[in-house]
């Protein structure tokens, strides 16, 4: 930007914006913090001030989770994420619910599941597989288009007694649009009236083209009521996840992004998080959306209090400021110091895009997307 406001370049600096007042008057400038300077007075300042020019650039201030790349051999495979998408009542619910059952690792006695937005289930060759708990395509688009695409793999269920829907194609079109791959779940196969060669035919029309249509993309029958086929579902999806080779580093700062989030009448601001890399830690400092905060309690799938959780594992969050939006982004920083900051960059940042004209500040709007 050309100008700037005193207090935002005084948030840049992580510095008071009386401060910056304070060193203007010394310089002969009589401003207060809500006015703007030029360029060449902001550089002064941040010169003034023992800063690097560059330091009030966007990626160093902001921390960018996906602009630095961690080093290959840093990397280490990790559960893929799944979503679950198709038609209403083609067996979204019903499928995640058989999922969770396939989990050989015992839960809790008697079973006690908690909805947290995401499960892990542990299969019985002892990988794991991520499933996101949120079905309905808001979330996955939303997601996307604030730049949180956590899903590795989409299963479309389609019922084989009824066939190719609205919400499948628009399912379709949300998984090629963000380029996730698909695995087709045919569901309902144990109906009298099903048909699942007609469902793979019905597909190449929308450019699905399963292996038995001479495609890549695999199906697999299912029945979510019954139990059936869900072994080789957990193949195929564990097949896809290597062709994938999903890695992050998990011994470093956490990043993670939020699921879903609500004000808890007890415990206060809760939010799911899946952690992206990294591994999240009880006691930790860190930002999420623009507000800043401190782990107090991490809770798994299971509703049990974990010390940490490392890459693809959804836990639940105590200890945050506000309510985060989905999709927001959680990075864990070193201190409180650095996690205001972030914050208060953030918070301009969010001031800014809001306050912009779309035609001329389409850059900055889709910068923000990223
Ligand atoms: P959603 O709207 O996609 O979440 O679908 P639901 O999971 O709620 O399922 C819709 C209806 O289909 C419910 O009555 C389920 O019991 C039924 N259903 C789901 N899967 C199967 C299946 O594999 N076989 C049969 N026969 N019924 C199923
Ligand atoms: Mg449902």
């Amino acid at each position: 930007p050309e100008a700037i406001t005193v207090q935002e370049l005084a948030n840049r600096m992580a510095e008071k914006g009386a401060d910056l007042v304070k060193e203007l008057f010394n310089l002969g400038m009589m401003v207060t913090v809500n006015q703007t300077i030029d360029q060449d007075t902001a550089e002064l300042l941040v010169d003034q001030f023992g800063h690097n020019v560059e330091r009030v650039s966007e990626a160093d201030v902001d921390i960018n989770t996906t602009e630095d790349q961690d080093p290959e051999e840093t990397l280490k495979p990790r559960a893929p994420v799944v979503a679950v998408m198709g038609h209403v009542d083609h067996g979204k619910t019903s499928l995640l619910d058989a999922l969770r059952k396939t989990n050989v690792t015992k839960g809790e006695a008697g079973g006690i599941t908690q909805h947290i937005g995401a499960y892990q289930i542990t299969a019985k060759d002892k990988s794991k597989i991520t499933v996101l708990d949120t079905p309905g395509h808001a979330a996955f688009t939303e997601m996307r288009q604030r730049g949180a695409n956590v899903t590795d793999i989409v299963i479309l269920v389609v019922a084989a007694d009824d066939g190719i829907m609205p919400q499948t194609i628009e399912a379709i079109n949300h998984a090629k649009a963000a380029n996730t791959p698909i695995i087709v779940a045919i569901n309902k196969i144990d109906k009298p009236e099903a048909n699942a060669q007609k469902i793979r035919e019905r597909l190449l029309e929308h450019e699905v083209i399963v292996e038995a249509m001479s495609g890549d993309v695999q199906d697999v029958e299912v029945s979510a009521t019954k139990g059936t086929g869900l072994d080789k579902l957990v193949d195929a999806i564990n097949l896809q996840a290597e062709l994938l080779e999903l890695k992050a580093r998990p011994d470093r700062a956490a990043e993670a992004t939020v699921i879903e989030a609500q004000l808890d009448k007890g415990r206060g601001p809760v939010a799911t998080v899946l952690v992206t890399r990294g591994t999240l830690k009880r006691g930790d400092t860190f930002v999420v959306g623009t507000e800043s905060g401190r782990v107090r309690a991490l809770i798994d799938d299971n509703g049990k209090q974990v010390k940490e959780a490392g890459p693809s594992t959804p836990v639940e969050v105590l200890g945050l400021g506000g309510v985060p939006d989905a999709g927001d982004q959680m990075t864990v920083v070193e201190n409180e110091q650095r996690a205001r900051e972030v914050a208060e960059f953030r918070q301009a940042k969010a001031t800014e895009s809001r306050t912009a004209l779309a035609p001329t500040n389409f850059d900055t709007m889709f910068n923000n997307m990223q």
